[in-house]
């Protein structure tokens, strides 16, 4: 079932999704070399609480923390925990909340200190096969435009796309459909109506698009151990175009 949302239903999803960027801009004033996963979640929790919400990812088929933290050659779903940050690594952070029974859901990766021009460049390719993406997300699109417009560019810079995860519909539940994988040809998939909202999520590799997921039963890393970068935006297929939601009104992206 494919849910499409009224105006007013649109924006108590943007309540939720522009609590989530708050809480990624609180996260990004904290990542630093020494600082470890389990007190960005410690710092992330109480944000959102402070905020009238509910972390949403905790508890949700038993994850146990606020956020995933996924460092370096982790893709996604990192657990928080000991581990310290360190200069030149790069970290996912994912956040999702739910308040007042409407979810918002976005991540983005941040360099910690200097890291190298290939992470750096990793970052940048990644970030922009989320905007290409959220650029077709437009009434009358399918959701195979949005999803070739992310592999084309991310492959065009040699990188890869994970195929293992995908996007997702966004609302009443965290995960909705349609399915909004990162690659597969245009022109294919569900047609996009005004009023969809989708979270939107290309997960890139340096190397292979192949994924592990780790004997903890969430972490999912490269299999080669090559680097990996994740950023997501819940967007509405507005009247005029995309509407990216979870966006603060003064952020590049
Ligand atoms: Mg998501």
């Amino acid at each position: 079932m494919v849910f499409t949302r009224n105006r007013e239903e649109i924006e108590k999803i943007r309540v939720s999704a522009q609590l989530v960027a708050m809480t990624l801009r609180e996260l990004g004033r904290h990542v630093r070399p020494g600082i470890t996963t389990a007190e960005l979640d410690r710092i992330a929790e109480s944000f959102i609480r402070d905020h009238g919400a509910r972390p949403a990812f905790k508890g949700y088929r038993g994850f146990p923390a606020s956020i995933c933290p996924s460092v370096n050659e982790e893709v996604v779903h990192g657990i928080p925990g000991p581990r310290e940050l360190r200069e030149g690594d790069i970290i996912g952070i994912d956040v999702g909340v739910e308040k007042n029974g409407w979810y918002g859901d976005a991540a983005l990766s941040f360099p910690v200190g200097e890291v190298s021009a290939e992470a750096r460049r990793l970052l940048d390719v990644t970030r922009e096969s989320l905007m290409r993406g959220i650029a077709q997300a437009r009434a009358g699109n399918r959701v195979g435009d949005i999803s070739n417009a992310v592999q084309s560019y991310v492959e065009a810079q040699g990188y890869s796309v994970v195929k293992a995860l995908v996007g997702h519909g966004i609302g009443r539940e965290m995960h909705e459909e349609p399915a909004v994988p990162n690659f597969g040809p245009a022109g294919r998939g569900p047609r996009l109506m005004t009023g969809l909202v989708l979270a939107i999520e290309p997960m890139v590799n340096t190397g292979g698009f192949e994924v592990v997921t780790r004997s903890d039963g969430w972490t999912v890393a490269t299999k080669d151990g090559g680097l990996s970068a994740h950023f997501e935006h819940t967007v509405a297929v507005g009247p005029d175009g995309p509407e990216i939601l979870s966006a603060l009104p003064d952020q590049e992206n």
